[in-house]
């Protein structure tokens, strides 16, 4: 590493302490860019990544609702405004107890480089609150979704800042959010993407995330003229990305064994057929309830509880060929890691952000498999919201075929990308850092046309 990006991470964690997370993201991402500094001082000199590390504007605000039993609460919510070189700041909010300051800035961050390799104009954010959706009613969550967005509204709009979903956060949220908005403003604009069809979605952007994750591995496998026929996969996470990954994986004639929620896991060695996906969809979507019903609905299927005192996930010791981690972060250790190379994983493919740690992914790249990060795997959610704002802007509605063939354009020309970049600057194979050059690239440039603001 060198003096210049030792330097500067430990400036970044004598100035953000108690933000792990964000630590992490800024590692993974200074350590690519050592190369590029070198070959061009020039970003160095205009401080072009101590610029990018700072967001352009943090919000945090209070959000008092009443319960249904007429009780006052308080969350606390965030809007990350990180970079807007490129276009208006783009990212999702996410609900969940386990939000801080620290982790919206890692995702943030992220965001930023991903949004750049969509090849669409978006800069980045991120946003959301430390509120906990499980197990409250419907209109629990409408009046929370109210009281954030009377403070939000006035923080972003079409041009300016467009939210999306995130953990915690999906149809139904950005429903309630949207009408919200709408109220305040007096306008129905493209404020925010995951819309429902009737008012402004688009068609494939629920599927998107997990169809693009599968995409990229499938590209990632062409590069050794192999496909996704015949190969064990290993999914994380029931949510919106999972679900959507399993799909895809079946359609391509994988075979899934496994998902998850933070309680546990389920591994079928039957595989998770499409009948038995539809079980999961409606389970987590319209139930929602909890992974383990689905051992009891399919006898073949095996339930195992999340241990605390285990060092290492279950889940990831199981033979497989493929591994999708699709819940969140850092839920692949280095022990995890070595279990997925020591089982016959030679794919993985993040649907998650940044779900492995530093020594998970030293792993990977020491054992030279096929390794796509979440910022290049997963940024094919992030691209169809931009299709969205697109249609939004037009007014008009592409189909289901003409959005599922942009989006695996997209997914495309992010794996040439991330190829190309990693060539390019002597790491041939490493989307780490083909990813994060390749992201990097595009905003410091326009940053530096656009001079120091
Ligand atoms: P989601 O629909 O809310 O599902 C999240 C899933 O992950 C649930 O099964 C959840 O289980 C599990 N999970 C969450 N926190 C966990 C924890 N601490 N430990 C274990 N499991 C946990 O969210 P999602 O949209 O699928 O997002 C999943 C991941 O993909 C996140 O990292 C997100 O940032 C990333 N991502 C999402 C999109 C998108 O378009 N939605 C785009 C790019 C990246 P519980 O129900 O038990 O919480």
């Amino acid at each position: 590493m060198s003096d210049y990006v030792k330097d500067l991470i430990a400036e970044v964690k004598a100035k953000n302490p108690a933000q792990p997370e964000f630590h992490q993201a800024v590692q993974e991402v200074a350590e690519s860019l050592a190369i590029v500094f070198e070959r061009h001082p020039e970003y160095r000199t205009a401080k072009i990544l101590e610029r990018i590390l700072e967001p352009e504007r943090v919000i945090t605000f209070r959000v008092p609702w009443v319960d249904d039993q007429g009780e006052i609460q308080i969350n606390r919510g965030y809007r990350i405004e990180m970079n807007s070189a490129i276009g208006p700041y783009k990212g999702g909010l996410r609900f969940h107890p386990s939000v801080t300051l620290g982790i919206l800035k890692f995702l943030a961050f992220e965001q930023v480089f991903k949004n750049s390799l969509t090849t669409l104009p978006m800069g980045g954010g991120k946003g959301g609150s430390d509120f906990d959706p499980k197990g409250k009613s419907d209109l629990k969550i409408m009046r929370f979704c109210q009281a954030f967005m009377s403070e939000l509204f006035r923080h972003i709009g079409p041009d300016t800042d467009v939210p999306a979903g995130d953990i915690g956060v999906g149809g139904r949220e950005i429903g309630y959010l949207f009408g919200q908005y709408k109220k305040l403003r007096n306008e129905f604009t493209g404020v925010l993407t995951g819309k429902g069809l009737n008012w402004g979605g688009s068609l494939i952007r629920p599927e998107a995330t997990g169809y693009g994750s599968v995409y990229f591995a499938s590209e990632m496998l062409n590069t050794k003229g192999k496909n996704l026929q015949g190969k064990l996969c290993l999914v994380s996470g029931s949510g919106n990305v999972a679900q959507y990954t399993v799909e895809k994986i079946n359609e391509l004639g994988g075979k899934v064994v496994t998902l998850s929620d933070s309680n546990g896991y389920i591994y079928d060695e039957k595989g998770i057929t499409k009948e038995k996906l539809a079980f999961v969809m409606e389970l987590k979507n319209v139930r929602r309830g909890r992974i383990q019903e689905y051992a009891g609905k399919f006898k073949e299927a095996v339930y195992t509880p999340v241990d605390p005192k285990l060092e290492y996930n279950p889940l990831w010791n199981h033979k497989a060929d493929c591994a999708f981690p699709s819940a969140t972060q850092n839920e692949i250790n280095g022990k995890d890691a070595q279990n997925l190379v020591k089982n016959g994983v030679n794919v993985v493919s993040e649907g998650a952000n940044m779900p492995t740690t530093l020594d998970g992914v030293k792993v990977f790249l020491d054992a030279k498999i096929l390794y796509g990060p979440g910022k290049a795997a997963n940024a094919g959610g992030v691209a169809t919201s931009g299709l969205e704002m697109t249609q939004n802007s037009m007014r008009l509605t592409w189909t289901r075929e003409e959005v599922d063939t942009r989006l695996r354009m997209i997914m495309h020309s992010i794996h040439s990308s991330c190829v190309q970049m990693a060539d390019r600057f002597g790491t041939p194979g490493n989307y780490v850092n083909g990813a994060n050059i390749a992201g990097f690239l595009k905003v410091a440039d326009a940053m530096m046309d656009q001079g120091v603001v």
